[in-house]
């Protein structure tokens, strides 16, 4: 039996570009509700400077408290704290923000991720993650996938304490330890790629076709280009393969928010 999957859309972004959402799952499963990703809360617009820092004027955030995980998560019925577990694929200020609004749950990350974001920080990743947002000391899992396939990706995960249902699967270079998070929505499978690529045209094989200013800030805030290029390829290959029961998307591409909120639910 499949998880049942909602989809929300956790922060607006309204960037000269394009708009952009952040594209949370919550799940239930039967051992709780989980979030996959959790965008921006409360609290980081009540502290922005800290919390969002200075990418929430290129990014055009506005507080809109309808849009935060844990109101989205009260307007479906849920009682916030029956969200177990909290499964980010990066520490990024607009996929973490969120956490801090469930304090009990789980943060369960990939150990790359927990060392660059809060471990052994280099100079750079110190600048890039916003640590005030970790400093209701979360209850943070590392997970190190290794040996376990998903598909054609060999180093992945199934977060069985969780659910098997739920499987980290690693893709490095946006951010050091980023992630997808595969779900079993019932006979097919979601595959939410976090950062790994921004736009759809990039993993369909039309890079050209990919605003300037959107690639731009991407190659600028890769932790490895190598690499974040060449899981766009790997993605790439998957997404030509046209299974009907893959729904491939990622954080931010508005398009694909939409088509995954209109899907079918199986
Ligand atoms: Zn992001």
């Amino acid at each position: 039996m499949g998880l049942r999957v909602h989809h929300l859309n956790c922060g607006t972004m309204n960037t000269s570009v394009a708009r952009m959402v952040c594209h949370v799952l919550l799940i239930e499963t039967p051992a709780g509700l989980v979030l996959v990703d959790s965008g921006m809360s409360g609290a980081d617009f009540a502290e922005p400077a800290a919390r969002l820092g200075p990418m929430r004027h290129v990014l055009g955030l506005a507080a809109d408290p309808q849009e935060f995980a844990i109101n989205q998560v009260r307007a479906l019925g849920f009682d916030p704290r029956d969200v177990r577990h909290i499964v980010l694929t990066h520490m990024d200020f607009d996929h973490a923000g969120g956490i801090s609004d469930f304090p009990e749950a789980q943060i369960h990350v990939t150990s790359a991720e927990a060392l660059g974001a809060l471990r052994g920080p280099t100079r750079h990743e110190r600048i890039r993650y916003n640590t005030a947002q970790f400093s209701h000391d979360p209850k943070v899992v590392e997970h190190s996938p290794y040996g376990e396939r998903w598909n054609d990706f060999a180093a992945a995960k199934e977060l069985t304490e969780i659910d098997p249902g739920i499987v980290l699967v690693t893709m490095p270079g946006h951010s050091r330890g980023h992630a997808c998070v595969a779900v079993d929505d019932g006979g097919r499978w979601l595959l939410h790629c976090g950062d790994a690529f921004d736009h759809r045209n990039e993993i369909r094989g039309l890079r050209r076709r990919v605003p300037f200013g959107m690639k731009a800030q991407a190659y600028l805030n890769a932790f490895d280009l190598g690499m974040y290029l060449d899981n766009q390829d790997r993605l790439h290959e998957l997404w030509k393969q046209r299974d009907p029961n893959l729904m491939i998307f990622n954080a931010h591409d508005a398009t694909l928010f939409d088509e995954s909120k209109a899907a079918p639910v199986s």
